[in-house]
């Protein structure tokens, strides 16, 4: 099929395609058993498992203790009884390795008896351990591959759920993923161990607040996903999109996002249908999505859950992830994560809501009513500016990547320097409490922390900033940076680990004040905010991160700016790093060299599939439109002089030289390709400040044929095309 037809083709199969109309009754959520159908949660194991095995494993779930193994073989027995009357025939041990997606090993539950008959099985020690050969999963120098075994363990804190699929019904279990030394191949096993550093440290506060025997303080989380949607007809015309994840050309569409019209808009009708099957799936897997609209690009839409643990919001968000992209596929779209899939037009970023708490105390980071409470909030909300000030710099390693550095610092996105947003209120106080205890606040006469009542906070007023990376929204911090394609685990970890080793430092300067005296709380808490303010205030920013004097301010404030991947990775290795995770028992310093070795693979991984993906379709696709229109062009005026007629050449000229510099472009393309360094290091530089400018270099001449060529004879879907036709 020619370029044109291609194109017209899909613009048609559009326009006659019709809604479908898929048989799913959402409403079965208030009505019907819908929320949770297919998860083996709490309320089931309770109806399938003895009492005492039951209690064993809630202990486990709800306060961290190690998990009896004896009970292991009733369990799987129970899920497998479950799974199987729900049509499963197979199970999978779920993992999350380096590369920030999914992983699956699948077994069915046969086994054969005596008589050679297929029964199904299945055993305590299938359930607890697996052992994929995963020598193809990246795990950056852990794991030898001549000693290729890596073990994945049942997170029994993460439920498990069922996975249907056309053909059958798998059971999934959610898993960490190890080596046999016992090092961290994943994402889960970190983020398990940094919410374990911050409830240790929690609840050492706590108890010098006289809180004491108190459940387990979790941290929470709350991600709002971004993601664009569109057409698949389209999105397969485009290699760029589909190796990847972002055009790497395309001329910006005749109406842009500046008609603001997309934000909060009516969706589609087309897209609502997709959303409605989309919060259906989530809803039988137990995730409680809450939030759905457009937004602010053409074409971008946001779904967010409401929040839960750090361990299950994350194994969820997952989930959401692939679901969003299955769904689409029925309704013949594409989800698209890349952080910046569309020049020009906004990025997608994944807003992560963080807090901490437990059931008994409530959520920490809320102002409470009582001036006790406000004293409390006051410091748990101190640790948080406290370790974003000493740790600006891990914040930003832990959501680089070659995709979202593409958003990063572009101007709609938060900026790549991390700084805190308070609100008016919130600042005053901090403001105060620095000024050495002036107690006055704004709205109310005397202010005393921990002696009297803090003015109750704004929650969601038009007091918000969108410009800031991490945002105090109420009741909770966003931290705003993270890509929409990262697994939210290493951005938790980061937050956990820093809030941890706050809270350790504030726990020690509280008992040291103290010397064992509850009488002195109050005192000991003003002491320590005014210390805490004092050397880390700088890191608190209310005014507009995107602007030039924020960029300059900061610099004198003496806040790092870290604007690409490959100077924020090797962060992941910095000295106080690493004592930090390892003081906390969150990593081994290994692991933390293996962490930092993948990502910058990576990063060089991604960006020269750009590139040899930039040099295919400008080999095969452009340059040949291109050289196609100058012949019609040439012929044209040929034939034109032949009849007497005096054609203008300007158009002809134009295009000429746009091809002479495309052919110059691409033999550049060819050599840079070539050339190749073994240290890791420079190969990520190169890749940055070589093959980056490189492939914009190229995008500006095929941008500029874009608005040339004649539109038949053009092989790429345009933004027009893409963003605006569903
Ligand atoms: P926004 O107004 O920022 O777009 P949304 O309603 O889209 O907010 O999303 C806010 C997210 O923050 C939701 O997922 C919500 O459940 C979550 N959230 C609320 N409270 C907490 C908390 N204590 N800890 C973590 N996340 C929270
Ligand atoms: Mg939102």
């Amino acid at each position: 099929m020619s370029s044109t037809s291609t194109r017209t083709h899909s613009v048609e199969s559009i326009i006659n395609r019709g809604l479908k109309s898929d048989q799913i009754d959402i409403s079965a959520v208030f009505k019907g058993d819908l929320f949770g159908r297919n998860v083996f949660d709490l309320q089931k194991m309770r109806l399938r498992l003895q009492k005492g095995t039951y209690n064993a494993l809630l202990k486990t779930i709800q306060s961290g203790s190690a998990l009896d193994l004896s009970i292991a073989d009733e369990v799987a027995s129970a899920m497998k009884n479950w799974a199987i009357e729900r049509g499963a025939t197979h199970f999978a041990h779920v993992f999350f390795p380096l590369t920030g997606l999914t992983a699956e090993k699948h077994d069915s539950f046969l086994s054969l008896d005596a008589t050679g008959n297929a029964i199904a099985e299945f055993s305590g020690s299938s359930l607890i351990q697996g052992e994929p050969d995963a020598s193809s999963l990246p795990s950056g120098g852990l794991r030898a591959t001549f000693e290729a075994r890596g073990y994945t363990v049942w997170d029994v804190t993460s439920p498990a759920y069922l996975l249907e699929s056309q053909n059958g019904t798998t059971l999934c279990i959610p898993t960490a993923f190890v080596s046999w030394t016992g090092e961290a191949l994943d994402k889960k096993t970190p983020l398990l161990r940094s919410m374990q550093a911050l409830d240790r440290q929690a609840r050492r506060v706590l108890a010098l607040f006289g809180h004491k025997n108190i459940p387990m303080v979790s941290s929470t989380a709350g991600p709002e996903q971004e993601y664009f949607l569109i057409d698949s007809h389209f999105y397969y015309t485009r290699p760029d999109l589909y190796t990847c994840g972002r055009t790497l050309f395309g001329a910006p569409p005749a109406r842009g996002q500046e008609f603001e019209d997309h934000y909060f808009g009516a969706i589609p009708e087309r897209v609502l249908a997709f959303m409605m099957e989309v919060d259906y799936e989530c809803y039988k897997l137990g995730i409680p999505i809450k939030t759905r609209h457009n937004e602010t690009a053409p074409a971008q839409y946001e779904i967010a859950p409401i929040f839960e643990t750090a361990n299950i919001a994350t194994d969820h968000n997952q989930l959401i992830i692939s679901i969003l992209k299955r769904v689409a596929r029925k309704h013949g779209l594409t989800a698209i994560f890349h952080e910046k899939p569309f020049k020009g037009v906004n990025g997608s970023g994944k807003h992560v809501n963080f807090s901490f708490g437990n059931k008994v105390q409530g959520n920490l980071l809320d102002p409470g009513e009582t001036p006790h409470e406000n004293a409390q909030f006051l410091i748990f909300c101190a640790a948080m500016i406290r370790g974003v000030s000493l740790h600006a710099r891990l914040l930003r390693a832990v959501v680089a990547s070659a995709s979202n550095d593409d958003r990063l610092g572009a101007h709609e996105a938060p900026p790549a320097i991390m700084s805190i947003f308070l609100g008016d209120q919130l600042n005053d106080v901090f403001e105060q409490i620095k000024a050495g205890g002036a107690r006055s606040s704004k709205q109310r006469g005397i202010m005393q922390v921990g002696a009297d009542i803090l003015p109750s906070l704004a929650k969601d007023t038009g007091d918000r900033n969108r410009t800031s990376p991490i945002a105090f929204t109420g009741n909770r911090f966003e931290f705003r940076a993270v890509g929409s394609s990262q697994s939210i685990a290493g951005p938790l970890v980061a937050l956990n680990s820093i809030v941890a080793d706050s809270l350790s430092y504030i726990a020690d300067e509280l008992e040291r004040l103290m010397e064992g005296n509850p009488e002195k709380l109050n005192e000991a808490v003003q002491k320590v905010l005014y210390a805490i303010i004092r050397e880390h205030g700088k890191v608190i920013f209310n005014g507009d991160g995107y602007s030039e004097t924020w960029h300059k301010e900061a610099a004198i404030r003496g806040l790092p700016a870290l604007r690409t991947s490959v100077e924020a990775l090797p962060v992941f290795v910095e000295k106080e790093v690493i004592e930090l995770f390892v003081r906390h028992g969150v990593f081994v310093e290994r692991e933390l060299h293996s962490r930092y070795e993948i990502y910058m693979e990576g990063y060089i991984k991604a960006i020269n599939a750009e590139l040899n993906t930039a040099i295919e379709i400008t080999k095969t696709m452009i340059y040949p439109a291109a050289t196609r229109y100058l012949s019609e062009l040439a012929l044209s005026v040929s034939r034109r002089k032949e009849a007497g007629l005096k054609p203008d050449m300007t158009v002809l000229r134009k295009i000429e030289g746009l091809i002479d510099s495309l052919e110059k472009q691409m033999s550049k393309l060819e050599d840079i390709k070539t050339k190749r360094s073994a240290d890791l290091k420079k190969r990520a530089e190169y890749a940055c400040n070589k093959i980056l400018p490189a492939i914009h270099s190229t995008r500006e001449i095929v941008d500029a044929l874009e608005g040339e060529i004649a539109d038949d004879l053009w092989p790429l879907a345009t933004y027009g095309e893409m963003l605006f036709i569903k």
